[in-house]
């Protein structure tokens, strides 16, 4: 058993190729759980096990991997970098403690780096930074601490120099410890040698600690009342106060190395341990009890009630993997969790310590740990599993609302429900992932976040699962929302099969911006008489389907509250086949007189370009219909771009970019909301 205080949970967060997966892979094989070093440009890295990463060489899916380190254990989250899988980085941050950022010692902070610290700081997860690639031509560290300053808001707290520039790199430099690792060429940098500072860079080391027990004395008393009575400031500590202080997410420690020539890395492991949060450190997070709704927390403590998070789970051809995050008690493999949104409980059958490319099979695990499971068959990603007498229901993580989407239909009638259970396989697993039929056409739709998002569901559904289908070209996903509050009536009164069948709802529809992405539904006392109680489950869940699938016009209705105000039955003609339609027509009517508009995704966009072409780059954005938010200078060269833009206008950016820039400009983007559309694409969509 693993004592909590010597877990680490912590994810490797990085803008895309700054060499997350070459740092991910170096911890692997110095902490000895992998033999050979994977390279990403062999598409051999471990991390990147799904074949349609090792086929772009990017980092799609978050695995969690366990490894050791020293006496201690770290949980490694791996999060993708870019932001189409917003899902993915969303849902590990939920469960991370702490996270190493890494960034491109070229490029400095790049603007998917942005969008992630955004989100690490919504979820308070305190950071370390690794600026990478130092042995590349143009590296600099002092530029990229300075972009970390400038462009994150954050307070960088300098703790190592590189020792020699670009390819001259041999290591770095320790300013808390005042000493030198020099790492040996030959090997794969898993021998490095710590010596004095060398006398040509004391003054250098001199000077920087300084400045670093400085900005620590401003945050922290202990090191205060030493610098000024001007007494030395000893490794141990400044160590002391430079944990306490990242733990409140106050500033951020920041080493350096490169990960491609080994050097770096087992330092960077130490200050994860030295750094960052263990499951003790943090808070769980507040939970609710199911049944009363009343706030219930939880000590991470392996004697308390067990409570866990499932944050992952993950299908293949061999049944489903459920990962989580346990924040309380004890499980054992032959225990049973309940889980309360489902109202279930099933038994625990093999519970795993999860690695890059193999599992260990383990007896129990407790409070703090991340662990996966084999065999749950309600758990889904979001849910919460706790111990039936004492149960407990976690928040799951928000998922912004899908934003394009394309049209899919089986090759031949044979294959229709192999897609549909693959379909819904997969949104288990996704839920930014989203598939429901076209009302008007039949069609199944899916939709995501992002081109690439449904390029690799699309890839895994043809080639992983092997479903023949068709599939059309992505398309925005639209929505609508109502302006103003009107009510609706929905009357049903029907023979069917020598039966009278009657019902009668009124609801009200209005505007509310407390569900900017969503809709809110209530019911007015007076309802909950008119409507008897065998029939209610049944126009609420109608109600709820009329507005997702929009109402008559196709688009879900966001933004927008429905009030079930009333009704009628009649106690030998009423039906369920009845309320279920007067329902559907009380919405349909409602939605007609409140004043509906149509609303598209709006995009965050991101982008840095050398200085030449910001002319080129604003003009294309306008013609775009953006609206500019900043314009950062970046270095003395480069500017960095923000600006909010329809996603209609973005298809086919990553080309125009690269055309009027010559390549030399990176973008991001992520949505922001929803805005209501011109006229003229109203018209065009006959809205
Ligand atoms: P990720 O997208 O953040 O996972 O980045 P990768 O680890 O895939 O790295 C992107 C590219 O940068 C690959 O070609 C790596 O070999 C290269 N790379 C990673 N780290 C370094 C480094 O320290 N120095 C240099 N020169 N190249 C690196």
């Amino acid at each position: 058993m693993r004592a909590i205080e010597k877990t680490r949970n912590l994810g490797i967060i990085a803008h895309i190729d700054a060499g997350k997966t070459t740092v991910t892979e170096r911890i692997l094989y110095y902490s000895g759980k992998e033999h050979r070093i994977g390279e990403v440009h062999e598409g051999a890295a471990k991390m990147d096990w799904m074949e349609e990463e090792q086929k772009r060489g990017i980092t799609i899916t978050a695995a969690a991997t366990a490894v050791p380190w020293r006496d201690q254990w770290l949980n490694i989250i791996d999060t993708p970098g870019h932001v189409d899988f917003t899902a993915e980085v969303e849902r590990s941050l939920r469960v991370l403690d702490g996270a190493v950022v890494v960034f491109d010692g070229v490029h400095g902070v790049e603007a998917q780096s942005e969008t992630v610290w955004r989100q690490a700081n919504r979820y308070h997860v305190p950071r370390i930074c690794f600026v990478n690639k130092l042995d590349r031509a143009g590296g600099s560290f002092e530029r990229a601490v300075e972009s970390i300053r400038k462009r994150l808001s954050a307070l960088p707290l300098v703790c190592q120099l590189p020792l020699g520039v670009e390819r001259d790199l041999k290591g770095v430099l320790d300013l808390v410890e005042e000493k030198a690792y020099v790492w040996d060429e030959e090997g794969l940098g898993e021998e490095f040698e710590t010596t004095a500072v060398p006398e040509e860079h004391a003054d250098d080391v001199a000077l920087h600690r300084d400045d670093l027990v400085g900005k620590v004395a401003d945050l922290d008393d202990e090191v205060a009342d030493l610098y000024l009575a001007e007494e030395p400031v000893p490794a141990d500590v400044l160590k002391a106060a430079i944990r306490r202080i990242t733990l409140r997410s106050a500033a951020t420690p920041v080493f350096c190395g490169s990960a491609l020539r080994n050097k770096g890395i087992q330092p960077l492991l130490d200050a994860v341990l030295d750094y960052l949060p263990s499951p003790l450190d943090v808070a769980v997070p507040e939970g609710h009890d199911p049944k009363t709704d009343e706030p219930r927390t939880r000590a991470c403590d392996p004697k308390a009630p067990f409570s866990a998070l499932v944050f992952k789970s993950f299908s293949d051809r061999h049944g489903d993997l459920v990962y989580m995050r346990i924040y309380s008690g004890t499980i054992t493999d032959s225990g049973h969790v309940y889980n309360p949104r489902k109202g279930k409980g099933e038994r625990v059958q093999q519970i795993f310590r999860m690695h890059a490319s193999h599992r260990d099979r383990i007896k129990e695990a407790e409070a703090g740990d991340i662990i996966a499971m084999v065999g749950l068959k309600f758990a889904e990603t979001g849910d919460t599993l706790c111990a039936k007498g004492d149960p407990i229901l976690y928040e799951p993580a928000r998922f912004p609302e899908t934003v394009i989407s394309m049209a899919i239909e089986p090759k031949s009638s044979a294959d229709r429900d192999r897609l549909q259970e693959v379909l819904g396989r997969l949104r288990k697993d996704d839920p930014t992932f989203d598939v429901r039929e076209d009302d008007e056409t039949g069609q199944t739709i899916i939709s995501g976040m992002g081109e690439l998002h449904l390029e690799v569901l699309k890839n895994r559904l043809l080639n992983d699962f092997q479903v023949a289908a068709n599939v059309g070209s992505p398309r925005v996903s639209y929505r609508q929302t109502v302006r103003r509050r009107a009510a609706g009536d929905g009357v049903f009164d029907q023979e069917a099969g020598g039966k009278r069948h009657f019902a009668k709802v009124r609801v009200v529809m209005e505007p509310t911006p407390k569900q900017p992405e969503g809709f809110e539904l209530d019911w007015d006392t007076a309802a909950r008489f008119a409507i008897p109680e065998e029939y209610q489950d049944i126009v609420e869940n109608t109600v709820s389907e009329a507005v997702r699938s929009g109402a008559g016009a196709g688009y879900p209705l966001i933004g927008t509250k429905v009030t079930i105000m009333g009704g009628e039955a009649s106690e030998l003609d009423s039906t369920e086949i009845a309320f279920e339609a007067a329902a559907a027509r009380a919405v349909d009517d409602a939605a007609e007189s409140a004043k509906r508009v149509l609303l598209e995704p709006i995009m965050r966009v991101e982008i840095r370009t050398p200085n030449d072409y910001v002319g080129e780059v604003l003009g294309d954005l306008n013609r775009r219909h953006s609206t500019i938010l900043g314009t950062d200078p970046e270095g003395t060269d480069a500017t960095a771009l923000t600006a909010t833009v329809p996603l209609q206008q973005m298809f086919g950016y990553v080309g125009m970019l690269r055309s009027l820039t010559q390549g030399r400009a990176a973008y991001a983007m992520e949505p922001t909301g929803f805005q209501e559309v011109s006229a003229e694409t109203a018209k065009k969509l006959l809205f």
